[in-house]
């Protein structure tokens, strides 16, 4: 969905139907479930204000599994009509995030898009207490119940218990 910062009126407009946006993400195991966002227009500064709900999927921080998961997004963004030369640009230093448009046109799904990316956990976890990978054998600690002990054992330690039962007799 492309709008056309000439077309934004006085009164803004609302996009609050997820489904008539089509496909929003490049990933297919990503869908835009709710939409609620008002764009309006100061001149040629155009505000996108709302909030978007959105089924993710992402790779589990501890197994690497891919974990599904929901993210809501607040969205709060001032878009600029992107300046001819970089060294121009003055940013105001206020809360919102300040992002370009070219040509007049902003693409409100590759918004969406963007803003679902940013609200995304850091460290998600396919559920909560995940025992993740086995550092040793690689293997997935919730699937499979490996024996390695915790820690490779450490040589000098070896050394030492070697040496202390040479002593001790
Ligand atoms: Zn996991
Ligand atoms: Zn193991």
């Amino acid at each position: 969905m492309i709008v056309r910062v000439p077309d934004i009126t006085a009164d803004g407009l609302s996009v609050t139907d997820a489904t008539a946006l089509g496909s929003v993400y490049r990933d297919p195991a990503w869908r835009l479930l709710d939409v609620n966002l008002r764009i309006e227009r100061d001149g040629s500064d155009v505000f996108v204000t709302g909030e978007l709900r959105a089924a993710v999927s992402q790779a589990c921080s501890r197994c690497l599994e891919p974990s599904p998961g929901e993210v809501t997004a607040p969205v709060e963004v001032r878009l600029v009509p992107r300046p001819a030369t970089a060294d121009n640009v003055e940013l105001a230093a206020d809360d919102l995030d300040v992002d370009f448009y070219d040509r007049d046109e902003i693409d409100i799904r590759a918004l969406i898009e963007a803003e679902t990316t940013l609200a995304l956990p850091m460290k998600p976890l396919c559920r909560e207490g995940c025992l993740g990978l086995c550092r040793a054998c690689g293997g997935n600690r919730n699937v499979v119940k490996c024996e390695c002990p915790d820690r490779p054992p450490d040589p000098r330690m070896a050394v030492l218990k070697d040496l202390a039962a040479r002593l001790s007799h």
